[in-house]
């Protein structure tokens, strides 16, 4: 075996000296946060590939038929053409509800990008965790302030 100096490991400020690249305490935590992110690119390539599926784009052109203006301006007296099809409960955080047409929504952008904002807000307040649901479907259209 070749000799291989010591130097100080990669971690930022660790003084540890190593003949690898992280010292035997930050090998174990380069390794974890490898395999988060390996699980968080899994899940984002999951996602892509169910929004490019035959099955999705079929559902979706079938609900866009269905219901061809905005659900929700609807819903408070406007006329607004529907351009996405949403997911009341996020594909991410309710995967088995994704083809289900119950669980789609017809939007405009509009209307969109403020449930998006608010599920953000909901997913950050819950640390990060997916979001806690009820067995009864919860509105995120019909809640201004969302708290768990
Ligand atoms: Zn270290
Ligand atoms: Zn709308």
């Amino acid at each position: 075996m070749p000799y291989r100096p010591k130097r100080p490991c990669n971690y930022p400020g660790c003084p540890n000296l190593s003949n690898q690249s992280y010292c035997e305490v930050h090998r174990q935590q380069a390794r974890r946060e490898a395999a988060r992110t390996y699980n968080r690119n899994q899940r984002d390539m999951e996602l892509q590939r169910f929004y490019q599926s035959a099955a999705w784009r079929k559902l979706r052109a079938i609900k866009l038929m269905r219901n061809p203006m905005c659900e929700v301006c609807y819903a408070n007296g406007r006329i607004e053409k529907a351009t996405i099809v949403d997911h009341e409960r996020a594909v991410k955080d309710y995967w088995e509800g994704r083809l289900d047409m119950e669980n789609l929504t017809s939007v405009c952008l509009s209307c969109h990008s403020r449930k998006t904002r608010k599920e953000e807000a909901a997913r950050r307040d819950g640390n990060g965790e997916p979001l806690k649901q009820n067995d009864e479907r919860i509105s995120m259209w019909q809640r201004d302030d969302i708290r768990f």
